[in-house]
């Protein structure tokens, strides 16, 4: 196999002269005119992150409703509605005015998605006709504002064990909603403390006696300000970040809604009592029903790269100023992205972005693709749609904890000056701070993603539980499963990109992207193939599946982060394959090598452990990082403007110039 690039990178070759406008467009995708709206709109309100900072809490909450209901006006906040109701008819758009908006205050960010996402989402989705009609168009406006109360205080990311309970009653053909225990109150749900007047409450349906699983309904919790007879509200009080929102807590007492209430896309109750369902099994009609909530984590994933952008783009230009030390004229210190240790910090957050970006836009035209398909839904939209689910975890996951490496590896790249609040880190970092626990908590979202590679996504397995899915795992031969990852096939293949075999070449291709993406799939094929054998040795030997669960654990959440690293290297790989040649696609070269190398080197301890690495490949993948960083250094500038900030959202004139 021929090797792209047998040499090492070299400082010396000279830069690639990018087109800023040309690269924001490649970056912008089919969007770009949605990304402009709220750019535009971002910009006009500018001043909400003064306000974050001086308003007390109540005026700040006041404030973010208002540019919220006014930005609903403008369209950018409706796009994944449908027309008849005001909206725009496009899911893709939606994100990608969402993932906008995150340049900006999050808390204005977070308010649109509990309002038009969590809770138009529930109506839209979970829903039918009738919910349609009575709700979405003053939703869409702003008109009428709601929650969407699924957590409660004793579950959060066990929503199936929730406590708020809804019988049904035929005699009245009504629902009681109950909080029936103290940790059942619904807690941390936005809107909920000040400004909804509706709630989308997920509880137990109890029929007849027989509990049926979570259900949503639409409960009236507050009129005229007040709130409704049987409903008590408590404020969550101020928070860590995100303060514009108001989050609270809510009890049922006894709260009877009409039985059409009941969101009964999936299931519905007869006047007389009877439960209706197509979907017979309790646990796959539940993940069905989630299922169709996954949009919020594919706009959350967007918005945590977004956020990073943020960051990255005010401590790139500000090291391209800020001058300290080791004066290289005599006149003048050195500028602190001539560092090499500068480099090093900012320069691979700045390629992963890059890496997120475009795995971000796969996930999110999956998105579109699979909810825009009105067709009746057959095995392979099923398979498309489980697909879609895991990845939209996976990519949350890994685009939110990058988020809160970056912005805190940012503020500290640019010393005391990104301390103060007006140069943005200190809102940026408390608000996307929770950007890791909801919508899914990450390390969560990453065992549901184990759990579809480990069951490779067949349908019969939607409904287990995870002991069921560790009973199946161990009830397969440890080497069906490593056949059908094919390690053996990937270490065929890493050994056909090192010519010579480890103890060759050390620097023999090096920048070719089939090693890197080989690199890739061994470690997560092999990590996957240890979790089947792990967890099959302890089935045999005579352990509960719970305790054998919980004990592999750690590699059951390695195994999906490798999975999703893997992703995110082939949609940049495919990205760059599919651009004109051009000094951009030289440039975005550059940071795709500097991916997939910084992320070999971030874990070539593992690789050593698994003979992927020689002592002297190792050092090569390292030395080989430092010099993209150096050739990528002279672009960074660049390369940060093209996400397009608005400037008046990186607001730090000292720090960005
Ligand atoms: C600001 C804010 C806004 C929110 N908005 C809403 C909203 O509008 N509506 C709504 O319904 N909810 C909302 N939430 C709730 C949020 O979705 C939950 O906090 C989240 O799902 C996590 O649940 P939890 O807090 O109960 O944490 P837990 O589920 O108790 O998790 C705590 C820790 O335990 C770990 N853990 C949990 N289970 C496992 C396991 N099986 N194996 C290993 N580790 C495990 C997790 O990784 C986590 O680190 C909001 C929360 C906040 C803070």
């Amino acid at each position: 196999m021929a090797l792209l690039n047998a040499a090492p990178p070299q400082t010396s070759a000279a830069p690639p002269e990018v087109d800023v406008p040309a690269l924001t467009a490649v970056l912008d995708g089919r969007y770009a005119a949605v990304r402009d709206l709220v750019r535009t709109n971002l910009a006009e309100y500018a001043d909400i992150l003064v306000d974050a900072e001086e308003l007390s809490i109540d005026d700040f909450r006041e404030r973010v409703k208002d540019v919220v209901v006014e930005m609903a006006a403008t369209g950018q906040t409706g796009m994944g509605f449908p027309e008849e109701y005001g909206g725009g008819g496009d899911i893709g758009a939606s994100v990608a005015a969402f993932e906008t908006l995150a340049y900006g205050d999050l808390s204005v960010l977070v308010k649109v998605g509990v309002q038009f996402g969590l809770f138009g989402g529930a109506v839209l989705q979970l829903g039918t006709k009738r919910h349609h009609d009575a709700y979405l168009a003053d939703l869409v406006t702003g008109r009428l504002m709601g929650c969407f109360a699924m957590t409660e205080s004793g579950h959060g990311s066990n929503v199936q064990a929730l406590g708020t309970v809804a019988t049904y009653d035929p005699a009245a053909q009504e629902f009681v909603i109950t909080t029936t225990r103290d940790d059942a109150r619904k807690d941390y749900i936005g809107n909920a403390a000040k400004h909804a007047d509706v709630a989308v409450v997920f509880a137990q349906l109890e029929v007849g006696g027989t509990s049926q699983g979570v259900h949503a309904f639409v409960v009236p919790i507050r009129r005229d300000g007040r709130a409704c007879p049987g409903v008590r509200i408590e404020d969550d009080g101020r928070k860590m970040g995100l303060n514009g929102v108001d989050n609270g807590r809510l009890w049922f007492d006894g709260v009877r809604v009409p039985r059409t209430a009941l969101l009964n896309r999936f299931a519905d109750v007869t006047p007389d009592g009877t439960y209706e369902s197509r979907i017979e099994n309790p646990n796959r009609r539940f993940f069905t029903m989630l299922g169709t909530l996954v949009q919020g984590r594919v706009c959350v994933g967007g918005a945590g790269i977004n956020a990073a952008k943020v960051a990255l783009a005010i401590a790139v230009k500000y090291a391209d100023r800020r001058r300290q030390f080791e004066a290289r004229s005599e006149d003048e210190e050195e500028l602190l992205l001539d560092y090499g240790l500068h480099q090093r910090r900012l320069l691979p957050l700045v390629a992963r972005t890059y890496a997120l970006h475009f795995a971000q836009e796969v996930v999110a035209g999956q998105l579109h693709a699979v909810f825009s398909d009105t067709d009746t839904p057959d095995e392979e939209d099923d398979q498309a749609r489980r697909e879609l689910e895991s990845r939209a975890a996976g990519t949350k996951a890994l685009g939110t904890w990058h988020a809160t490496r970056t912005i805190q590896e940012c503020r500290e790249a640019c010393g005391g000056a990104g301390y103060l609040a007006v140069n943005r880190f200190a809102a940026l970092k408390a608000d996307s701070d929770i950007f890791t626990t909801f919508e899914g908590d990450n390390n969560v979202l990453l065992q549901l993603v184990a759990k579809g590679l480990l069951t490779d996504y067949a349908s019969d397995f939607e409904d287990l539980d995870q002991l069921g899915m560790v009973r199946f795992v161990t009830g397969m031969a440890v080497e069906t499963i490593v056949e059908r990852t094919s390690v053996h096939k990937v270490l065929e293949r890493v050994r056909d990109l090192l010519p010579g075999g480890d103890e060759g070449d050390s620097e023999a291709g090096l920048l070719d992207p089939d090693y890197h993406l080989a690199m890739l799939r061994f470690r997560e094929e092999h990590l996957l193939a240890g979790v089947a054998r792990r967890l099959k040795r302890g089935i045999d030997q005579g352990a509960n599946p719970g305790e054998v669960f919980s004990t592999v654990q750690d590699h059951v959440v390695a195994a999906a982060r490798a999975h999703v690293e893997r992703l995110v290297l082939e949609a940049f790989v495919a990205k760059v394959a599919a651009l004109p040649e051009d000094d951009n696609r030289v440039a975005l070269t550059l940071l795709r090598d500097l991916f997939a190398l910084s992320t070999i080197e971030a874990d070539r301890a593992w690789f050593m452990e698994h003979g992927r690495l020689t002592v002297q490949r190792s050092k090569a993948i390292s030395r080989a990082v430092g010099e993209l960083c150096r050739r990528v250094r002279p672009i960074a500038s660049d390369l940060v403007d093209a996400w397009a900030v608005p400037p008046e959202m990186l607001r730090s004139p000292e720090l960005v110039g």
